[in-house]
């Protein structure tokens, strides 16, 4: 969890998604770095230090799985598993110019996952390719009794439906795209690559309509309303009686609770604990806690309508800007939560999204496209990844022999 609070923790049994791999014969190398509890935007709140962009080293591989992007951008792995409360699979993978793919919500299941935000949280899969997304998502998907979310739902054949998106291509696929949506914050470059992507979407025989989604614009904030709350009562259990960081300085039981997690928890998570603290206190909870869940069944319903109506997928940009250099925004909590906005909506809707590079912006960093279906058409965003990718091929990044990465001198 990239925590000082966890700090020498072996966890006593087996995470399924991770149970899954093993039984399908995977190999595990390793934990990778992120923000602590998952929380950030960057890949720089972790107890352990910042994750670096293996495309450039001064920049963030973005967060908060951050270090799993890196680990397969980067050719260490091909493979890697991230979790996705409100884009931190999405993107890093625009930012390392990987792919990642955020299941349906009860796709996977999260037994053995470290709760973040449990009405968000998904795990899901990194990788240089559709085929290698398909594979990895078709061994940790379906129903798991240890998890009353995941879903009794068939899990399709992923890897064989590639294999008819090369023969079929998009033919009669509606793209969606947001029409209030105003790119106003997105930079120019990735607009720019996003019009592109539309483009090569529609040379596949996609075509694009524009989709109704009214009530977006208020995504993030709600976002950061009951993310926070739920992530406070969450993190609750970090006490310092059974397991992980105590304090050495306690005179009270008070005291040793106060002070484990004053010197457990970083400064983010610290602030995510007051914000849902202060949106579930009384007086309060009704004007944001409670508004903010109204909220949230306005943008499902804004969702279901476009798709009921209108399209069968939707294409945004992953995030406004890539990738952005260390340091840059840690002033700023505001700034970093802004790099969510295109990448919460579908969190608080529990759509599946996969985000594929769709380019480079003119300083040669990678940019990303998201593709979102309606529940449980994993297969629709892998079949789209694929006929895109053949249209528009993308280069994943060349391994120089004398980078840091190659010499393991990170
Ligand atoms: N950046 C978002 C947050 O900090 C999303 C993180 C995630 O998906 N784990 O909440």
């Amino acid at each position: 969890c990239g925590s000082k609070i966890l700090k020498g923790f072996i966890p006593p049994y087996e995470c399924t998604a991770v149970q899954r791999i093993l039984d399908c014969g995977g190999v595990l190398l390793g934990k990778t770095n992120l923000d602590e509890f998952a929380m950030g935007s960057s890949c720089e709140h972790s107890a352990f230090g910042p994750v670096r962009n293996p495309w450039d080293p001064q920049r963030v591989p973005g967060g908060s799985s951050g270090g799993s992007a890196a680990a397969v951008a980067s050719g260490q792995v091909p493979l890697a598993l991230g979790t996705d409360t409100g884009g931190s699979i999405r993107q890093p993978a625009a930012f390392t110019g990987t792919l990642g793919l955020k299941p349906t919500y009860g796709r996977v299941s999260r037994y053995g996952a470290v709760a973040y935000a449990s009405s968000f949280d998904q795990i899901g899969p990194f990788g240089r390719t559709p085929r290698d997304l398909a594979l990895l998502l078709q061994a940790i998907a379906g129903k798991d009794p240890n998890d009353s979310t995941s879903m009794h739902v068939e899990v399709p054949d992923y890897v064989g439906g590639l294999d008819r998106a090369r023969t079929e291509g998009l033919k009669g696929l509606r793209v969606g795209v947001p029409k209030e949506q105003g790119l106003d914050g997105v930079q120019e470059d990735i607009r720019r690559s996003y019009q592109q992507s539309l483009t090569t979407l529609e040379q596949l025989g996609a075509s694009v309509v524009e989709v109704s989604l009214p009530h977006l614009v208020h995504a993030l904030a709600t976002y950061y309303i009951i993310v926070p709350a739920e992530a406070s009562s969450n993190l609750a259990r970090y006490d310092g009686v059974r397991y992980g960081h105590r304090t050495e300085r306690s005179e009270s039981l008070e005291q040793m609770y106060c002070r484990t997690r004053a010197e457990g928890f970083g400064p983010e998570v610290k602030r995510r604990i007051m914000m849902g603290s202060f949106v579930l206190s009384s007086g309060y909870y009704e004007a944001y806690y409670r508004r903010a869940q109204q909220v949230r069944t306005l943008i499902i319903n804004d969702y279901k309508a476009a798709f009921a109506n209108f399209c069968d997928v939707i294409a945004t940009p992953v995030s406004p800007t890539a990738a952005f250099k260390l340091g840059e925004r840690m002033h700023s909590p505001l700034e970093m939560y802004l790099a969510d906005v295109l990448t919460v909506p579908i969190n608080l809707a529990g759509l599946p999204a996969l985000s594929l590079p769709c380019g480079l912006d003119p300083t040669g960093l990678p940019v990303g496209l998201q593709l979102i279906a309606p529940p449980f058409q994993e297969l629709r965003l892998l079949q789209a990844a694929e006929s895109f990718l053949q249209q528009q091929p993308f280069d994943v990044l060349p391994l120089k022999k004398d980078s840091a990465f190659a010499t393991g001198a990170q």
